[in-house]
Parts: C-alpha cells; sequence; structure tokens
C-alpha cells in the first residue's frame, strides 16, 4: 500500500493517460486504414477498365472472323445455287442446305457477339464514369492521406516505446495484472474508482475493496485506481 503511494500509483496513472492516448491514435489509424482502401478501389477499376477493353477487342475479332467466313458462305451458296438451277445435281443440293445451315448459324454467332459488343460497351462506359470520379477524388487526396498514415504510424510507434518505458516502471506484480487486464481491455486495462463504481463497467465496488487500492474490479478485472 505504502509502495503504491508514490511510485507505483503514479506509474499506473500515467499508464491510464497512456492508454487513452494510444485508444485515440489507434482509432486515427483505423480511420486512415478506412481511407487507404479507396486507393484498393482506384487500382481495382483501373484492373476493370484493362479487362472490359481486353474482352471488346476479343468480341470484335470474333465478329470480324465470323462475318468473313459468312461473306465467304454466301458467295459459295450463290455459286452452287446458281449451278444447281442449271444441272439438277442432287449431290449439290445437299450441300446447298448444309450451306445455308452453315450460314444461319454464322448469322445467329454475328448476332450474338454484336449484342455481347453493345453489353461490354455499356459497361466499359460505366467503369469509365466510376473510374473517373474515384481516381480524381484519389489523386487529390492519397498524398495527404498517405501522409497522414505514416504520422500516425510513427505516433503510434513513439507510444508503444513510452508505454514500454512505464511498464517497466511497474513492480512485477502490477506489470503481470495490467497485462492480463490488457488482454481482456486492450484500450482500457486500468480504471479509476468514481463514486463507488468502477469506471469501467460502472459496477458498485465494496468499500473494503476501495480502501485497499490499487485492486483487480471484481466485475471486469481493470486495475482500479483511487480518484484523485
Ligand atoms: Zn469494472
Amino acid at each position: 500500500m505504502l509502495e503504491h503511494m508514490n511510485g507505483q500509483w503514479e506509474a499506473l496513472a500515467q499508464l491510464y493517460e497512456h492508454d487513452h492516448e494510444r485508444a485515440t491514435l489507434l482509432a486515427e489509424e483505423q480511420a486512415v486504414r478506412e481511407q487507404l482502401r479507396e486507393g484498393e478501389v482506384v487500382a481495382a477499376l483501373v484492373e476493370r477498365r484493362r479487362m472490359l477493353g481486353r474482352q471488346l477487342k476479343d468480341e470484335r475479332e470474333r465478329v470480324s472472323d465470323l462475318a468473313w467466313e459468312l461473306e465467304e458462305t454466301e458467295q459459295r451458296l450463290a455459286s452452287l445455287v446458281a449451278a444447281e438451277a442449271a444441272q439438277d445435281d442432287i449431290l449439290g443440293a445437299r450441300e446447298v442446305a448444309a450451306l445455308r445451315k452453315r450460314k444461319a448459324a454464322l448469322e445467329d454467332g454475328v448476332l450474338h457477339h454484336m449484342e455481347q459488343i453493345e453489353v461490354v460497351e455499356q459497361e466499359q462506359i460505366e467503369a469509365e464514369a466510376d473510374w473517373l470520379r474515384h481516381s480524381s477524388t484519389w489523386a487529390e487526396r492519397s498524398g495527404s492521406i498517405r501522409a497522414a498514415a505514416e504520422h500516425v504510424a510513427q505516433q503510434l510507434a513513439i507510444v508503444n516505446a513510452v508505454r514500454d518505458t512505464l511498464l517497466a516502471a511497474l513492480s512485477q506484480d502490477d506489470r503481470e495484472r495490467y497485462l492480463a487486464a490488457a488482454q481482456r481491455h486492450p484500450m482500457t486495462p486500468i480504471a479509476y474508482v468514481e463514486q463507488g463504481q468502477c469506471e469501467g463497467c460502472r459496477t458498485p465496488l465494496a468499500p473494503t475493496l476501495i480502501t485497499d487500492l490499487p485492486a483487480l474490479c471484481p466485475t471486469c478485472a481493470r486495475i482500479l485506481l483511487p480518484f484523485v
């Protein structure tokens, strides 16, 4: 108890202040991390534009191949029909039927891929608009967001180093109790007694407990400090 009156209480009280500062920084770090995700959105949109561009190129090539084959088929069909009319040729008639079938399939194919081109073109317009919107915002803000991320990381490194120093100043018992409490309450392992209650969980505390601080809150297991 006497030992705690001076150095140890002070160290725990400093840790209390420090934990709150650290919690604020961790919340800032989380917020900055959310903002950095916007960069990932932009990168995903760049990839989507590339993918749609490739898809469009493939579809156009397919249409061009099919149209070429269709033209050939039509020419062959026209010459066969002319020959068939002249010769009344059974074999020629079969080939004409096969070519007509092929022609119909090719026409379907051309139509199908033309429709695909329209779909992809529409998607490309939307992806382009999305990309423009996100990338211009990101271009404006990425510098300051990255700077903020770096700043928070530096602050956290300092705060964590100070925390280590403060932890080293505790007695072994207090350090173990603090680390155990921090397992359950990473941001607020220490609580003050406020009007007979634990600040952390608001449970009323037995008067005998309050006269013998620091102790652990029987409900939330935070380290209790007397309110000064
Ligand atoms: Zn409590």
